[in-house]
């Protein structure tokens, strides 16, 4: 009972109102019990509250499902529910591993449009056989361009089989993990693919368009052909208008891998091998033709490993 219903009793018994003093004593009694009461209530709210709050973070979602992260904190729901600092009353919050789950799905996606998803897990700088001292360096040099800033171009030319597109994927597999959107483009089936396209020129525009703005294009084996043959002149002027388009953008990476080394590429086509060696800067190796004889690095000039 509150202290001034007390006093108030006590002076009504001395002035002899007895009563008064009942009346009195009857309201801080009815005051206390509805006190009380309230207090219950608010109670079981707190109760009723924490209940439904628990039942919600216990609860198993299914966003792992879809990324593949599972998370212990919203249990895979992406959300939380928190109880206000009085315990009446929540609010639903994001969990931090929605920030996560957009980035892996960004890469997901990123990864899916470069079309190297068969290729990226087994061609990476660290299963790329390095016996060899130009085999060591190309690794080197490798990452040496994944970490330059400076949107130089990639070319690996020569000898067939000495792991051209595994260094050129090893490459776009980094790049794919910053997150930079990557397109493989192998030269043989891709050119067909857009000489196909000759009569359709809304679909060869579309298509060319996505090929000249990719922030990082792999051109797989530039003008593959039979050995002692060269490639048509449609082939060169297919690849010139790509690398023309490029070439202009100075934003934009190239990786090639070519059986061509750079000087045989100019011998063929000086506007378009030039371009190439331009923008590549000191990224550019050939593979001797007879490998057996010499792994020789012998200088930016020439670039034959
Ligand atoms: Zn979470």
């Amino acid at each position: 009972m509150q202290q001034s219903i007390e006093a108030e009793v006590i002076d009504r018994l001395k002035a002899g109102d007895v009563m008064g003093a009942l009346a009195s004593k009857a309201r801080g009694l009815i005051q206390d019990m509805r006190e009380k009461s309230s207090e219950e209530i608010r109670e079981e709210q707190k109760a009723r509250m924490k209940q439904q709050v628990d039942e919600f973070n216990d609860r198993e979602g299914e966003e792992n499902e879809v990324d593949g992260i599972d998370c212990r904190i919203c249990r895979n729901k992406g959300l939380i529910e928190v109880l206000s600092e009085d315990g009446l009353s929540s609010s639903i919050r994001i969990c931090e591993c929605r920030k996560r789950r957009a980035e892996k799905l960004r890469a997901d996606r990123l990864l899916r449009e470069s079309g190297l998803v068969e290729m990226i897990e087994s061609h990476t700088f660290r299963n790329f056989e390095t016996k060899e001292d130009w085999q060591k360096k190309i690794v080197q040099h490798a990452c040496d361009y994944v970490r330059d800033q400076g949107n130089k171009w990639f070319f690996f030319g020569g000898q067939p089989g000495a792991g051209k597109t595994h260094i050129c994927t090893a490459i776009c597999r980094m790049f794919l993990k910053k997150s930079i959107p990557v397109r493989y483009l192998l030269w043989k089936d891709e050119s067909a693919k857009l000489k196909g396209l000759i009569n359709d020129a809304d679909r060869y525009e579309e298509e060319m368009k996505s090929i000249k703005e990719i922030p990082v294009l792999y051109i797989d084996d530039l003008f593959k052909v039979q050995r002692g043959m060269k490639p048509s002149q449609a082939d060169v002027n297919l690849a010139f208008e790509i690398i023309n388009a490029r070439y202009n953008r100075s934003e934009l990476k190239t990786i090639i891998s070519c059986e061509w080394t750079m000087t045989e590429l100019i011998g063929l086509d000086e506007a378009l091998g030039s371009r190439i060696k331009e923008r590549r800067r000191e990224y550019v190796y050939g593979i001797n033709r007879d490998m057996n004889k010499n792994y020789r690095i012998k200088g930016y000039e020439e670039e034959v490993i």
